[in-house]
């Protein structure tokens, strides 16, 4: 599972693995990410040497995961331990090998990491999870590393689903005050607010390199913070978030839902930084009024700038994208096939890459471009395949992505107005468009039972014709549906 040198005595072995295993209870997918940056070389006179790929990744498990595996190693091996680190770019044999890693919000995705294997661990505090890789320098961290260099404001494309994000992530990037602070992006996932905060950064870091740039997700916050309430850290905390902080980017901010403290923190964190004129951007995949277990007064906080939403994009934004797309990773494609493809996925900005790379892979592979008749039919195949799925998932999907609520929302047996309305027009949706059965919708919806789906198709019926707004949220769905079955 890690990889430990071979000179070890069995006990030592041992106690280093029960050691490891124990840091990593606490943090499993930092913990992987980071000790692929960081290597064992033994234990020596006394001294457990360690290698780490940069200055950067020293510090960090330095402070943060030290402390614990050291602890647990003299405990184990009873004799107290020192460290000795040094510093190689070119990490021959890292503790968890980049194959194990695993990225916390490791995504449905299919494209690629842009991260090569050997680099330093794309997650945590100043090197943010991202499930879309960020590539980090081997050199001595610059405050650029952190960001995926692709995720500019150049390589993204603006369509009439994004411009607002786009045009206010542009202006709070613009130096001196932000027009609008806090900046709150929402929107379903893989539509782009991760690239816009990175694209933030990059222009502010741009104009300024020495700002200090705070990027972080609201799961890698949660996690610092719990870390400096046990470690007696919290006026580094602060320093950190409040004082040493030119701009805080906080990304998927409804991972704060229903912890209380942390969601306490983050409030005097953002009240701190706003009061000092400190740009604040957030994302979310849902509006601030439908965070669920998120008290009133950070919903007012979050509301109180601008709310810009990211939609699914229109099939010529598509296009565009997978043209861009192409671009950068040097694909051939041509109008045609961008085209085709642009009209076989249309979920969401992701999965419309994915599909590019795996084509491009597969052409590359075996020897043809994608003009070639095979790949035709390669494409054709991704088409059927996303075509079947235009059934209930794609129905749930759509009005999931309407009401701005989760699947797993719908899942859920949460009865909140929003969900259960979203939930009870979703199972109406299933049952006029693919005449299933109530037992099997009951099945499809959370296991619930086949009443529950009954009463929620007979409520919407009644509802659609006696209330007008609830008639308009229908035909809204059914509008996005036709448009994604073309
Ligand atoms: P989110 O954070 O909303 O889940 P991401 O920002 O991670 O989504 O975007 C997913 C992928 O789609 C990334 O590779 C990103 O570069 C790409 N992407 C999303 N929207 C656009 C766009 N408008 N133009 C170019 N690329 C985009
Ligand atoms: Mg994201």
């Amino acid at each position: 599972m890690f990889v430990t040198p071979m000179q070890l005595s069995s006990t030592e072995q041992d106690s280093w693995l029960q050691a490891l295993l124990h840091t990593r209870t606490r943090s499993p997918a930092t913990f992987e990410q980071w000790f692929a940056s960081v290597g064992f070389e033994g234990i020596r006179e006394g001294r457990v040497c360690l290698v780490a790929r940069d200055e950067f990744v020293r510090d960090w498990v330095k402070t943060h995961f030290l402390p614990t595996l050291m602890d647990q190693l003299e405990r184990l091996l009873q004799r107290p331990l020192e460290v000795a680190w040094t510093v190689d770019p070119v990490l021959p044999a890292p503790i968890c090998p980049p194959s194990r890693r695993l990225g916390p919000s490791s995504s449905p995705s299919s494209v690629p990491p842009a991260t090569p294997p050997s680099s330093p661990p794309e997650a945590a505090a100043e090197r943010p999870v991202n499930s879309s890789g960020i590539r980090l320098a081997s050199t001595p961290p610059h405050a650029l590393a952190q960001f995926n260099p692709k995720y500019t404001f150049e390589n993204f494309i603006v369509g009439s689903s994004n411009e607002l994000a786009h045009a206010a992530a542009y202006a709070c990037a613009g130096g001196g005050i932000p027009r609008y602070n806090p900046l709150f992006i929402t929107g379903g996932t893989g539509l782009g607010k991760t690239h816009l905060m990175h694209a933030i950064a990059h222009k502010v870091l741009a104009m300024r390199p020495n700002a200090r740039i705070v990027y972080v997700s609201a799961e890698h916050f949660t996690n610092e913070f719990i870390e400096a309430i046990q470690n007696h850290r919290m006026d580094e905390f602060r320093a950190r978030y409040r004082t040493r902080c030119d701009a805080l980017l906080l990304d998927d901010v409804q991972f704060l839902a229903g912890r209380e403290q942390t969601q306490e923190e983050f409030f005097h964190t953002f009240n701190a930084l706003h009061d000092a004129g400190v740009p604040i951007v957030l994302t979310s995949d849902k509006y601030p009024q439908q965070l669920q277990r998120m008290p009133e007064r950070l919903v007012s906080r979050f509301t109180s700038g601008l709310v810009a939403d990211v939609q699914a994009p229109g099939l010529e934004t598509r296009v565009a994208i997978l043209k861009k797309k192409a671009q950068i990773e040097a694909i051939p494609l041509s109008d045609s096939v961008a085209v085709l493809l642009a009209q076989k996925v249309h979920s969401n900005v992701r999965e419309l890459e994915g599909a590019l790379i795996r084509l491009a892979a597969k052409a590359s592979l075996t020897g043809r471009s994608l003009d070639d008749e095979v790949m035709q039919g390669e494409i054709a195949l991704v088409a059927t395949a996303s075509q079947r799925l235009v059934g209930l998932v794609d129905i749930q999907r759509v009005v999931c992505s309407h009401f701005r609520v989760t699947n797993a929302d719908l899942m859920s047996k949460d009865r909140h107005k929003s969900v259960a309305f979203a939930r009870q027009v979703a199972m109406y949706l299933c049952r006029q468009r693919l005449k299933s059965s109530f037992p099997e919708l009951g099945r499809a919806f959370g296991n619930r039972d086949h009443t529950t789906v009954m009463s929620a198709v007979r409520r919407v019926e009644s509802l659609r014709k006696r209330d007008p707004q609830v008639n308009a949220h229908l035909e809204a769905i059914e509008r996005r549906l036709a448009s994604s079955e073309q």
